[in-house]
């Protein structure tokens, strides 16, 4: 194992807990985390490297038209790239290399989330506001290592009507469950979100991601520990069959988790820029190329005719819920 360390993040207690727990790794001083993050390096295993940095100029971006809540809602990051293997996510190209690259000033990057906060109020905006943590890698599974939840979730609580997502595809919730020992709080303002999908297209498509049986657990475990849970059906595929793929995988994730209890549904199909599109067709033998087509809004999206079929089952199976849709 190898750590590579920027010298400006070095006195960070973050920096110094993730070195103590990897008394042996071999650590390689940088000047900058981009030197290493930004050169093409190949590796068998994705563990056998992890970049610790300073985040600076902290970018907090709004969200692009149509996703998620109609809020205000914005993207930050902790850490960059993803242990999890899914064939149909544009970080496998986005960046050029597949190190963990953790973040280890979090009182900066919650500095520059409460002041974005703080001028909204300012401005007369009294509304929600909306945080999504979990688009540049899947915080839960490593977060043994990054103590991102004991550290952003009681961060979150200090703000009225705002709140924070971590999406996530692992059943890690051991973190979680530790928050509430050692707050003995109920968290309001995090929701934590689990993407699921048939077992089917886990093992074609999500590789190294927890198994279906193993999210329905987590989720239930969570849901009787008082957290806030949203299923996200997510990405939804234009596999062979789709129709009675997903109702098979409705009825039979109805008898496992209690809807009631969970606190919002979306249905998102795959979206990618035109750009990400080709480098998936380059990099992967896409199978769905005869599926997706450019829409009006430039994005790359599957067919009409299947968006609308994974909407009907949808609504027709969760009828008293309310289900956000980002499909067109
Ligand atoms: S879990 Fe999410 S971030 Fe990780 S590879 Fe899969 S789609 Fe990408």
């Amino acid at each position: 194992m190898i750590i590579y360390i920027e010298t400006q993040a070095k006195s960070y207690p973050l920096a110094q807990k993730i070195l103590s727990k990897f008394a042996d790794a071999y650590i390689i001083e940088i000047d900058h985390y981009k030197n290493i993050f930004d050169k093409t390096i190949w590796v068998k295993s994705l563990a056998n490297a992890i970049i610790l940095a300073k985040q600076q100029n902290i970018p907090i971006f709004s969200t692009p038209a149509n996703y998620g809540y109609q809020w205000k809602s914005f993207f930050f990051k902790s850490i960059l790239n993803c242990i999890f293997d899914c064939k149909y996510c544009y970080l496998k190209w986005a960046f050029k290399t597949t190190f963990p690259t953790i973040f280890v000033n979090y009182e900066d990057i919650q500095n520059a989330i409460a002041e974005k906060i703080n001028s909204l109020r300012k401005s007369g905006y009294n509304d929600t506001i909306y945080f999504y943590a979990s688009n540049y890698s899947d915080i839960q599974w490593l977060d043994d290592m990054i103590n991102f939840n004991q550290s952003f979730i009681p961060f979150f609580e200090k703000f009225p009507n705002v709140l924070m997502e971590s999406r996530t595809k692992s059943a890690n919730i051991k973190s979680l469950l530790q928050c509430n020992t050692e707050t003995s709080k109920h968290f309001q303002n995090t929701e934590i979100s689990f993407s699921l999908n048939p077992q089917l297209i886990i093992d074609s498509f999500e590789h190294k991601t927890s198994s279906l049986e193993q999210r329905i657990d987590a989720i239930n475990t969570l849901i009787s520990n008082w957290w806030k849970v949203w299923i996200r059906f997510l990405p939804l595929l234009p596999v062979e069959n789709h129709l009675q793929i997903y109702s098979d995988f409705i009825s039979y994730i109805r008898k496992k988790i209690d809807f009631d209890k969970i606190n919002s549904i979306f249905i998102w199909s795959i979206i990618y820029t035109k750009s990400d599109y080709n480098n998936l067709v380059k990099r992967w033998n896409f199978i769905f190329e005869s599926k997706f087509h450019e829409h009006s809004d430039w994005f790359m999206r599957i067919e009409g005719s299947i968006t609308n079929d994974f909407k009907l089952l949808f609504t027709s199976a969760f009828p008293n819920k309310q289900i956000l849709f980002d499909i067109i």
